[in-house]
């Protein structure tokens, strides 16, 4: 019997070598039909025998090409044409398409083939491409993504390339960056003063100054990297200075795996993270002791390592030999990634002794993305090059949303139907150039995912620039989100979660409805609005920010706090290793109530107890202390925790009251109970008073599903204790994977909450 069936497919679809995928599965089975892009997808429709026509049905999911991705698969019988041949409508123009443009995907293991063949046509042709790999999102300037709206449209193919380009059987069957040593971009060495360096092979040369110990400013695929030799101590230590950056890791690129391996241990899921096609950086433990020079992360257990992705990086590694670059995002300190050569000249002139660039321009900025393993799962920390733009995939419609973020390590999202587009990291926005780009992220994406946004949903702290962009804005609804109602409705929305769940939000700062500063919140919320269950007791932030840098001024807020003026007396290494002056001038500050405003943030008092231990006294980038206690925790840990005490009350929300903890660690302090045991039963006492109030909210409210989100929930040791916890009190856990916890999650949160405003 001859049937004929539709299906119409939604997702990545389109650009990503689908059509030449389903015409080989129809022809094989010699099937007759159509495939035509759609306004929101691809519809298939084939004719033959009912056998084939089922087989090919079942079998057009399951092995699409590596950058498809199926959303929505519905398959419908229609009547028969009688067709002969299986063809490939072109797109019209006319037609109106919403395409999700692809992220931009590491070098394929074809593509590698041909780079080391010196047979090939692209033998050690440094932008190879084809379907399945290459640049996508970095080089859109428009849609639809056709060669004409990237930054290839100024490359016109050679005979060759365009005869590839236009087979429907050919691996570079439409890949828009299709190219080759005759037709495109080309390697140029530039010195620092962007004047071209004569030279047969830029990358040779690039390669012998890297060795020699420089430092190369290289222009990659969302931006410029520092590269210099990760063995080099000379070399690490000046890019360090140069850099004006104190301690901060640089992430380490290295050739592969097996030399990875070398370096850092390695488990299952960081090994799949470190080798998928988006390549993200991954926070790895290091092995020691080993050849990086130990300045690349100073006193951190961690080391970010990546695998090369474009085929520039692929062949950098074998003209140097190197067995690690540090490969550094090209900025000074927290600007954003620089991408134009003119830029790169203007800006990096400071930091690189050359410039390796080239012709083909990064439309987009996109820097690389970090994740890490933690109780099993792949967590994003920042979620930018290889993610961007593919949607979060949300479990309903909503309208059409724009959420900026918030102030640090901002990202924006849009949405449109059942997609949450999140941006690229952009940064902290109090820095110029990093607002200059938060504005440019916002119209670009506006343009290449056609969203108009009706709404505009931002976070109440007034002083955020990125609120005060969104309050100036007209002709929409503006809707303000509390931070940690953020937090918790974007690990929501991650999850698909409806209704009301317990949500833990831990950070360091977000704006409060009391106009305090919150970030030890545990909330009982929906989208549509939240109720603060309990808090960390307020204490003093002495100095405001610089409270923040100096996580000794937190230590004295919480000893004043809790012991009074006579905490100047303690007998205690901390008190002892005080400047009397500094102290006394710091408790009258708080005394007589000068920039000394309330918190209940977590991060502040991970920062005092991490003061208190010894571990840090003053901070050079954000969470430093925090994360090096937490690196202080010896495995195994043990079980003692420091009690802490919930103050119930039927008026407010119940206090989380630190005391008790400072006196037991005050009496460890006295005694010389070493750091890791004092870390570990630090976080066992948050561990352990979480897991009292969750049980306490759940026998009052009868809710069972709890969200744990914000930035401290990057603590790998804390998320996997608490999570634990939980689940053996059989609660439902969920903790952020494809979002970051941090504030690089934000903006997701507060569109969903915005979502759900009446209106
Ligand atoms: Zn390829
Ligand atoms: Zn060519």
């Amino acid at each position: 019997m001859i049937i004929r069936k539709r299906i119409d497919l939604e997702g990545i679809v389109q650009g990503v070598g689908f059509r030449p995928y389903v015409f080989r599965l129809a022809t094989e089975r010699k099937l007759a039909g159509v495939i035509s892009n759609t306004s929101s997808g691809v519809t298939v429709e084939v004719e033959g025998s009912a056998e084939a026509v089922d087989e090919f049905v079942s079998r057009l999911p399951q092995e699409p090409p590596p950058l498809a991705r199926i959303i929505q698969f519905e398959v419908a019988v229609i009547p028969c044409r009688g067709e002969s041949d299986f063809r490939i409508l072109p797109s019209r123009r006319e037609q109106h398409v919403q395409t999700l443009i692809s992220a931009d995907v590491a070098t394929c293991a074809d593509c590698l083939a041909e780079l080391f063949d010196p047979a090939d046509r692209r033998y050690g042709y440094p932008f190879i491409n084809c379907t399945n790999c290459g640049p996508r999102f970095t080089i859109v300037r428009d849609i639809p993504y056709d060669r004409p709206s990237t930054s290839m449209a100024e490359f016109r193919m050679c005979a060759e390339c365009q005869s590839e380009y236009g087979d429907s059987r050919n691996r570079r069957f439409h890949a828009q960056p299709n190219a080759c040593w005759c037709c495109g971009p080309q390697l140029e060495l530039l010195d620092i003063n962007g004047i071209r360096i004569e030279c047969a092979d830029p990358l040779a040369a690039t390669a012998e100054r890297i060795i020699a110990g420089q430092v190369a400013a290289v222009k990659g695929l969302g931006g410029f990297h520092l590269a210099a030799d990760a063995t080099n101590a000379e070399a690490v230590r000046r890019l360090r200075e140069r850099k004006h950056r104190v301690e901060k890791p640089f992430a380490v690129m290295v050739p592969n795996l097996a030399t990875a391996e070398g370096f850092c241990q390695i488990d299952p899921i960081s090994r799949q993270l470190l080798t998928s096609m988006q390549r993200p950086i991954v926070l790895l433990p290091w092995k020691r002791p080993n050849a990086i020079a130990a300045g690349v992360a100073p006193g951190n257990n961690y080391l970010g390592l990546f695998l090369p992705y474009t085929p520039l990086h692929h062949l950098l590694f074998a003209e140097t030999g190197a067995r690690a670059l540090v490969m550094t995002s090209a900025n000074l300190s927290e600007e954003p990634i620089v991408i134009g050569n003119g830029e790169a000249v203007e800006r990096l002139k400071p930091l690189a002794d050359c410039l390796l660039v080239h012709n083909r321009e990064i439309l987009l900025r996109c820097d690389d993305s970090v994740m890490r393993v933690s109780a099993g799962r792949p967590r994003q920390l920042r979620r930018s090059r290889g993610f961007v733009p593919v949607p979060v995939f949300l479990h309903r419609a909503v309208p059409s949303i724009l959420a900026v973020g918030g102030e640090l390590k901002n990202t924006i999202c849009l949405t449109k139907g059942k997609y949450a587009f999140l941006s690229q990291h952009i940064g902290d926005l109090e820095n110029f150039e990093s607002y200059r780009f938060f504005e440019e992220a916002i119209a670009h994406l506006r343009k290449i995912l056609e969203i108009e946004p009706v709404v505009v949903a931002y976070d109440l702290h007034p002083d955020y620039f990125c609120t005060r962009w969104a309050l100036e804005q007209q002709g929409m609804e503006l809707v303000g989100v509390q931070h940690h109602h953020a937090h918790i409705a974007s690990c929501m929305a991650e999850h698909h979660l409806e209704g009301r769940v317990i949500g833990f939000a831990l950070d360091g700062t977000g704006y409060g409805t009391d106009g305090r500063i919150w970030g030890g919140e545990v909330m009982v919320a929906g989208y549509e609005d939240f109720h603060r269950a309990a808090h960390f007791d307020y204490v003093k932030l002495p100095g405001g920010a610089a409270a923040i840098r100096e996580p000794w001024r937190m230590a004295v807020s919480y000893l004043a706090h809790h012991f009074g003026a006579e905490c100047a007396g303690l007998d205690i290494p901390f008190v002892r290793g005080l400047d009397p002056r500094k102290l006394q001038l710091l408790l009258n500050m708080m005394e007589r109530n000068l920039n000394s405003p309330l918190t209940s943030s977590c991060g502040r008092l991970f920062d005092a107890v991490a003061a208190l231990a010894g571990v840090r006294q003053a901070v050079n980038y954000e969470a430093q202390a925090a994360i090096e206690f937490e690196n202080a925790i010896a495995e195994p840990a043990g079980e003692d925790f420091y009690p802490l005490n919930i103050k119930l009350s039927d008026a407010g929300p119940w206090i989380i009251d630190t005391k008790p903890l400072f006196v037991e660690l005050l009496d460890d302090l006295c005694r010389q109970v070493p750091v890791p045991i004092i870390s570990a039963k630090f976080h066992q006492g948050l561990v352990e008073v979480f897991a009292r109030i969750a049980q306490q909210i759940r026998e009052r409210d009868q809710l069972n599903r709890v969200c744990l989100s914000g930035g401290t929930f990057q603590n790998r040791f804390l998320l996997e204790r608490l999570q634990q916890r939980l689940s053996g009190l059989s609660f439902e856990v969920f903790a952020h994977s494809e979002v970051p916890a941090g504030d690089g999650g934000l903006s997701l949160g507060q569109a969903l909450v915005a979502a759900h405003r009446p209106r």
